[in-house]
């Protein structure tokens, strides 16, 4: 790094910077994609201050979905989900900032929308469980696996965007 020009050094900081900064897969389901709520969706991460570095709309296979929600493969609703999930348009995303994966899940709210509070995507936009409009990983691990699992490495985006100083300081 010592001989790399001033400008060079700051680039590599930066990529340095983007790479550790945290990633969480987010999808907007059947149900929110048939409700016209994307733009909204979307737009409740964006003004945040997320950013977002892969979309793509995709209509999953059954078979996809069971692997998506594999850890739920015990529950009673786990077959009714899967169908539901591969019923239509799903809008899969990769957010990215500092502590996206644990915001994220607050601007989703909870599971149920019945217990989401009001402000939250569901407490506003949802209202029972099993239309519950949207996806959002629970933690690093589940993250980085559902990542993997709905995008290519060459499909996610590596950029900086001005409004970083201001959102970062
Ligand atoms: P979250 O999506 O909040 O991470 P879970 O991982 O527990 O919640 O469940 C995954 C999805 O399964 C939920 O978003 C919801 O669509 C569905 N689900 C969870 N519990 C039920 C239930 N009791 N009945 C029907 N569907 C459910």
């Amino acid at each position: 790094a010592l001989a790399l020009p001033a400008a060079a050094y700051m680039l590599q900081e930066k990529e340095v910077h983007a790479a550790e900064m945290e990633r969480s897969f987010i999808a907007i389901k059947p149900d929110g994609v048939q409700r016209g709520l994307i733009a909204e969706i979307i737009s409740r991460f964006e003004r945040k201050g997320f950013k977002l570095v892969a979309i793509k709309i995709v209509i999953p296979t059954k078979d996809f979905a069971q692997k998506h929600y594999h850890d739920l493969k015990e529950r009673p609703f786990f077959n009714g989900l899967c169908d539901f999930l591969s019923s239509g348009p799903v809008v899969a995303m990769v957010w990215e900032g500092e502590g996206v994966i644990k915001y994220g899940r607050k601007l989703i709210g909870a599971t149920d929308p019945q217990k989401s509070e009001p402000g939250t995507i569901r407490g506003d936009l949802a209202v029972v469980v099993g239309r519950n409009i949207i996806h959002g990983s629970d933690g690093p691990e589940t993250a980085k696996d559902e990542i993997n699992l709905w995008f290519k490495p060459e499909e996610l985006t590596n950029y900086s965007s001005n409004a970083e100083k201001w959102i970062y300081g």
